[in-house]
Formats: C-alpha cells, sequence, structure tokens
C-alpha cells in the first residue's frame, strides 16, 4: 500500500484517460491519492475527482505561478470551497525562483497571506520552494506555519534546510526525480533523513521517475520513487510502504 501525496489529475493532460490512469495506480498498489488543484480554474474539478473517488482527496491553494492572478475573491473562494470534505490540505502555496513567472515581492506577499489563510482554515501546508530555499524558510517561521504544520513537496533544499523544516512539524515529500542519474546529492541528504518524516509523490504529470523519464508521469509510478527510498535507506519496500502511509495518513488527518 503507496500513497501518492502530490499528483495534478485535474491537468489538461489526464483529461483524455483519467479513470485508466487512477485504474493502474490502484492495480501497482496506490492506497490513496492526493491531487492539487494549483489555480482558480482547477479546484473545482480537484474536489469533483475527489468526490467521485474513495481514495482521492484534493489539496487547494494559489501556486506561485499563478499568484499574479490572485484577486479581491480568490481567497473567498477557496475559503468556500475548503469547507469541504474532501480537502485535506491547502497548497501548494510557495515561492518560484527558478521560473519568476510572477514577480518574486508577489510571490512572497502571497505566500505569507495563504499560510495565514491555511492556519485559519486548520489546514496543514503543501509548500512548493524552488531556488528560493532561504526565502521559504523564513517566511514559513515569520508566519508561524509551524502551527499547522504540513509538507516540503518535491524537496530541493539541503539537510539543514530538512532539518529546520522537520522541527516546525513539516515531512519531507519525495519525487521520482531522485531515480535520476544526476540526483546523487539529493539521494544522499534521503539517507539521513528519518523515514518518519518522508513522504513519496509524484508531481504527475511532471517528474517522471526512471523507467519512464521522458513520458507523463502518473501516480501509478510512486512505487519507483518508494523503491528507491528503499534502496537508499537499505530497508524493505514494504517499510517504506507501510512507513510513507502512515506518515500521510496523519498529516492529511485520514483514518
Ligand atoms: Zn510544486
Ligand atoms: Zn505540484
Amino acid at each position: 500500500m503507496l500513497i501518492d501525496s502530490h499528483a495534478h489529475l485535474e491537468m489538461p493532460d489526464f483529461r483524455k484517460d483519467l479513470e485508466e490512469v487512477i485504474r493502474r495506480a490502484r492495480e501497482s498498489g496506490v492506497e490513496y491519492i492526493f491531487t492539487v488543484g494549483t489555480e482558480k480554474k482547477d479546484w473545482k474539478r480537484a474536489i469533483e475527482i475527489a468526490q467521485s473517488h474513495p481514495f482521492i482527496y484534493a489539496i487547494l491553494g494559489v501556486h506561485p505561478h499563478n499568484a499574479k492572478e490572485i484577486d479581491d475573491h480568490t481567497y473567498e473562494t477557496l475559503k468556500g470551497l475548503c469547507q469541504n470534505e474532501r480537502v485535506r490540505a491547502f497548497g501548494e502555496i510557495g515561492l518560484d525562483f527558478y521560473r519568476n513567472l510572477s514577480p518574486r515581492e508577489m510571490q512572497l506577499n502571497r505566500f505569507r497571506e495563504q499560510i495565514a489563510l491555511a492556519r485559519e482554515l486548520g489546514l496543514p501546508i503543501v509548500a512548493h520552494d524552488r531556488e528560493a530555499h532561504q526565502e521559504t524558510l523564513e517566511v514559513l517561521k515569520s508566519e508561524k506555519a509551524e502551527a499547522v504544520g504540513g509538507i516540503i513537496h518535491c524537496f530541493s533544499g539541503d539537510y539543514e534546510m530538512a532539518r529546520e523544516c522537520m522541527d516546525m512539524g513539516f515531512y519531507i515529500s519525495v519525487p521520482g526525480s531522485i531515480t535520476y542519474k544526476n540526483a546523487e546529492p539529493f539521494r544522499e541528504i534521503v539517507r539521513k533523513l528519518p523515514l518518519e518524516f518522508l513522504l513519496v509523490e509524484t508531481d504527475a504529470p511532471f517528474l517522471t521517475p526512471v523507467p519512464f523519464r521522458g513520458k507523463r508521469n502518473e501516480p501509478g509510478y510512486v512505487r519507483y520513487t518508494a523503491e528507491k527510498v528503499a534502496e537508499i535507506k537499505k530497508v524493505s519496500m514494504d517499510k517504506v510502504a507501510e512507513v510513507t502511509t502512515e506518515n500521510a495518513l496523519r498529516i492529511f488527518k485520514v483514518s
């Protein structure tokens, strides 16, 4: 039993064959999938998918790429949608200083505001951090994200950052890129981190693990990421599946 803690099933990439994708995930042992609606046009679709599959839950928020689209109504809309019991976390929110699709200062402000909103809603946060490690830590601290905790998804910081995040009640989510040839520094970090703070994710349709790199990613492939974690940490696949599943169920309050 595995959990894909982060996928984007509402994206157009899955429009044609979503049910097939979900069926394949179940066949490869994926017990739950958490689908992340990152912008206004995706939120309702994420909830619909969650409502029509008892093993799928939704996560809603505004991605840093879309920070510039936030207007006077955005947070009210999100507040309303997050009352739905299928919504189990707030995100993905954060900072992307790699692509900079929204201005940095705006990303910082929207990140702060959305942490406050997550706290108000009592939902754990799913944070996105790309090339903004120091700033991400600073904002999580200054906005007291510790009050709700959450997940640093697609973790790409160093060991010290991981430790600081864990101290604030955050879990570290490992994506498929851990299987890539050039990911040795990341594997070294994961080797040192306690399994009790790790999750696995696909970020499907992105970041497809080996041996399917280059193709569209899908939740069933989370198995390859979990296998790599088992290999790195020299524990059984069953152990990785068991502990990462417990971690995800705890953070998302699924029993
Ligand atoms: Zn992300
Ligand atoms: Zn994502």
